[in-house]
């Protein structure tokens, strides 16, 4: 647990707030984050960053919703989007979009257009055929697009294959051998200037080790390119870094910042300004999924605790075989029976902890914690569930910052045939 969520009386609360006061306000499944959290995470990037050209582009992917985008953006963060969809969200939360970074493999030309007319501050660009499409679209609109390569340094991140992307297999970045030629086509397309050079090799990573072999690659080819009179001005260094669900031991953001960055400078690039990518690490322990128990089902096998909260709210558990520590919010006195924490959704890949020992009733509360990255935002209306409301708490002040959807929500814009 983290110092946000924390027992008060035996109960669990966020910051000032019990959970229980939450669930009774805007009903379960909700998602609750905490704002100190948040600042806290990012600040122990930024200590890092003191005194020296490096920013954090929070990649918001990990969790989108406005408020906590304002969060970061009023602490100074800048973005990395991979769609047009969140730049507009950026905007929307009043973000500062010379601050975007556009990430991805597949940019559309209507994406490219809205961010150049945006000015972002560049483009993370991962093939010689988006590089042509960039330079037509900028050409097009009559600006210079300013462009990172995103290279694949074919390094075991030693995470989950699904959330590994660095590797030579993986879709993602300029394959290594490649780089040199590609920067060099890049470099003479007249709408384009190359301005720095990214990689990202994987998310929920616990070591610092696969960063290292990744940057000291990096700077290689940041020491090739200026022997060939490419002078970059930025390295980003990718997000990453992992966080504690259960027993990982990830290091300390401000350590592992400060690592990365003594590397830089080791190696003579410290005028270089470095970019900082993460999203699980600001987000994923400043939130908790808040469920109630519908039913307990005792089996011959297994003993199913049934909730309202379920795989379309949090899919972590069925896509990855995620880990979430699920607590009870206000625990009993009775003895523990060890259950599968699963939802209504008619799927046997619907469940949230398999083989958790709880004292709980029909009625209780659950939270499930950690839930602050790649949750409300993977989720989805599978069986016409709406999504869940989510709630920012600052200090004791508890804010709705997402509405639960309605049922009119969930059909709205699909259409009945004429006949
Ligand atoms: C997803 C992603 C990140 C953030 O990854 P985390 O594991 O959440 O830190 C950073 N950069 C890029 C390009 C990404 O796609």
């Amino acid at each position: 647990m983290t110092a946000f969520f924390h027992r008060q009386n035996g109960a669990l609360a966020v910051e000032q707030v019990p959970l229980a006061r939450i669930a009774a306000e805007f009903g379960t499944p909700t998602y609750v984050y905490s704002r100190a959290a948040l600042t806290t995470a990012y600040q122990a990037y930024a200590a890092a960053c003191k005194g020296r050209r490096a920013h954090v582009q929070y990649a918001m992917k990990a969790n989108s919703n406005l408020a906590v985008l304002q969060v970061f953006a009023k602490l100074g963060a800048g973005f990395d989007i991979v769609s047009g969809g969140e730049l507009l969200r950026v905007l929307a939360a009043g973000g500062d979009p010379r601050k975007v970074v556009f990430s991805g493999v597949g940019k559309t030309e209507a994406e490219m257009e809205l961010a150049l007319s945006h000015d972002v501050r560049g483009f993370n660009v991962e093939s010689i055929p988006e590089l042509d499409r960039l330079n037509a679209v900028a050409g097009r609109v009559g600006k210079r697009a300013r462009v990172s390569l995103r290279i694949n340094p074919d390094v075991d991140a030693k995470t989950h294959p699904y959330i590994s992307t660095g590797l030579k297999g993986n879709k993602f970045g300029v394959a290594f051998d490649d780089v040199m030629q590609t920067y060099r086509a890049a470099a003479a397309l007249p709408h384009l200037e190359v301005t720095g050079i990214d990689c990202h090799i994987g998310s929920q990573i616990t070591e610092v080790a696969p960063y290292l072999e990744a940057l000291d690659k990096v700077l290689d080819v940041v020491e090739a390119l200026a022997r060939e009179g490419i002078d970059l001005e930025h390295i980003d260094v990718g997000g990453g870094l992992g966080i504690t669900y259960d027993d990982e031991t990830p290091p300390d953001i401000t350590g592992f910042a400060t690592t990365l960055l003594e590397r830089v400078a080791e190696r003579g690039h410290g005028h270089r300004e470095v970019l900082f990518e993460p999203g699980r690490s600001l987000v994923g322990n400043a939130g908790a999924l808040l469920t109630t128990v519908e039913f307990l089902k005792p089996g011959e096998s297994k003993n199913f605790c049934i909730v309202d909260a379920a795989m379309n709210d949090l899919a972590r558990p069925a896509m990855y075989e995620a880990y979430h520590r699920i607590e009870a919010v206000t625990p009993r006195a009775d003895s523990a029976v060890t259950y599968d924490i699963v939802g209504p959704v008619c799927e046997s890949g619907d469940w949230l902890g398999r083989d958790r020992a709880l004292a709980v009733q029909p009625g209780d509360l659950l939270a499930v914690m950690s839930a602050g990255a790649y949750g409300f935002v993977m989720s989805s209306n599978y069986n016409t569930r709406g999504r869940a409301a989510e709630v920012l708490v600052d200090g004791d002040s508890v804010h709705l910052v997402r509405d639960r959807e309605r049922p009119e929500d969930l059909f709205r814009g699909e259409h009945l045939l004429k006949a």
